[in-house]
Order: C-alpha cells, then structure tokens, then sequence
C-alpha cells in the first residue's frame, strides 16, 4: 500500500504539471462519468494531501478526492495520451502530462464539509507544515494498544503504513509490542523527528529509503533495492547481526531485532551473533534506560 510520501509526491508532480492550465476529464472506464464530467475543462488550483488521502480543487465548489488503497495507482502519461490501458477510472489530460487512475478504494466528489469529516478523523501527518505533534501524543498516551498497532492508526498519525512503522520503531530501538501510553517524551520526540525525516526523504526519492549512508556504504541516491531498508521483511539485523522476529499487530506482521528493541517486559535477550563491524555501532544494543 502507497504510504504518506507516496500521496504528498503525487500532489506535488499533479501541481507541477497540471495547476494553471485546462484540463480534459474523462472516465475511460465510466465508472467516474458524472465526476469527470465536473471536473472536465476547469483548472487544477490545489492539490494537497493528508496522510493516505489526497485532495484536488478545481475550483467546482467539490473536491476530488481520491484513496489509493492497496492497488490504486496514479499513473503519468504523456500528452497527448496513448489509448487507456487496463480499467482507468479517470484521466486527466492536462498540457504537460496526463494522469491515469485505475485501482483506487476510493474516487468521489466531496464537499468541503465532507472533506472537514475525513480530515477531523485523522492525526497530524508529518509531512504537512501545520502538523501538531503534540495531539498524536495525546492520543498515544492515551491507550494501551501496542505502538506497533497505533502507528497503523491514521487516526494518532496519518501516513505511516507497514514499512515506515517497522522501520521506525527499529530506528528508535523500540520494541512494537511496548503499550503506546508507556512512551516517554523523549521516545515520543525522536519517534516524530525521526518520522519527519524519513518521509521527506521518501518524497524527495519517491521509494522508501530509511538506512543511513553511513551504514551501507553509498548515498541514498544509489543504494540497490536490498540497502534500503533495515528490517521490513529482511532475516537478520544490519546493526547487531541478530535473527530478526515478527508478531502481527495492527492485524500485519512486523518485523522487529529483539536484542536492538529490547521487550518492554524484560527478559530481552543477550546480544547474540556477528556484528558487522565497523558499521553502524552507534545505536546497536539496548538503549540506555
Ligand atoms: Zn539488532
């Protein structure tokens, strides 16, 4: 499933490519016909997104508003376009490029009201500059779920799907089974910060990229598809060598080092197997608290 840095970059190459000009709507498939009718030969004037979801204004008094799901894809054309291939839902024929979209869970016309609805029931994302922190906090102190099932929530933090949550609370050696409410401000700060980054560089990459230069050895710009991540479906630790575990939570799996985010109820084990050395020391181990 597309995560939050996969929608933000979406808005940006919609604005960068369609804002301030005409655009043709059409529904090749016809299952959009009425929305696309709407749409068709107005302006793109904003294109923005909140976590998963994203939101296009052209200025019809309605909003476009889109949920990629699992296999929804928006796909760039050129223009003019080659013929529709597969079930496209709609096109967007602008003068610089034109955008496919086939899959999506969701694809409707939305009132501002509307659109206040969906947005009031989700966190703050990370990737948005009037994004409070402070209330994904809250809400996190809040429950007892697990973190590694909170993060899923698009209602605490919206954006991070599986990969960023596996990757993230690896990075901040906390184990997902830990309660949400037991975090503390200093865990919650790097978590957020940590977030922040990780999705801005997303963005800029457009693919998810969380390990460190340092620890592969080349730049994010050219690591192979195997450097890119530290955990999510990977057998062993880059940082301590240990055999990687998973639990499911959030109703997905998660991929976790037991000795690098040791168990909230103890009894984490010793540190075990090859090191790789002279690599990425910095946070390998239990942390120190
Ligand atoms: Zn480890």
């Amino acid at each position: 499933m597309p995560e939050g840095h996969t929608i933000h970059r979406l808005a940006r190459d919609l604005r960068s490519t369609l804002k301030g000009a005409r655009v043709t709507a059409s529904s090749p498939q016809g299952r959009f016909a009425d929305g696309a009718g709407a749409i068709d030969g107005t302006t793109l004037r904003r294109a923005e997104a909140w976590g998963k979801y994203l939101f296009c204004d052209f200025g019809t008094g309605e909003l476009l508003h889109v949920h990629l799901g699992l296999i929804g894809k928006f796909r760039r054309r050129p223009s003019p376009p080659p013929e529709p291939t597969g079930a496209v839902r709609l096109r967007l024929e602008g003068e610089r490029a034109t955008w496919d979209l086939s899959g999506p869970t969701r694809c409707e016309m939305l009132t501002p009201e509307e659109q206040d609805r969906i947005v009031a029931g989700l966190g703050p994302d990370p990737l948005r500059t009037d994004a409070d922190p402070a209330l994904a906090r809250h809400r996190l102190a809040r429950t007892a779920r697990p973190i590694g099932a909170t993060l899923l929530d698009q209602g605490i933090i919206a954006g991070i799907g599986n990969v960023y949550r596996a990757e993230l609370l690896f990075l901040c050696n906390i184990h997902p089974a830990t309660e949400s409410r037991t975090l503390t401000d200093l865990q919650f700060e790097e978590l957020w910060a940590r977030t922040v980054e990780l999705l801005r560089v997303g963005v800029r990459l457009g693919r998810i990229v969380t390990t460190e230069p340092d620890d592969i050895g080349r730049p994010r710009s050219r690591m192979r598809s195997d450097d890119r991540l530290y955990v999510y479906h990977r057998d062993h630790c880059r940082r301590c060598g240990a055999e990687l575990a998973t639990v499911v939570l959030g109703g997905r799996p998660i991929w976790f080092c037991p000795t690098c985010q040791p168990s909230p109820h103890g009894h984490a084990p010793r540190r075990s197997g090859s090191v790789r050395a002279g690599r990425g020391r910095r946070r390998s181990g239990p942390p120190a608290y």
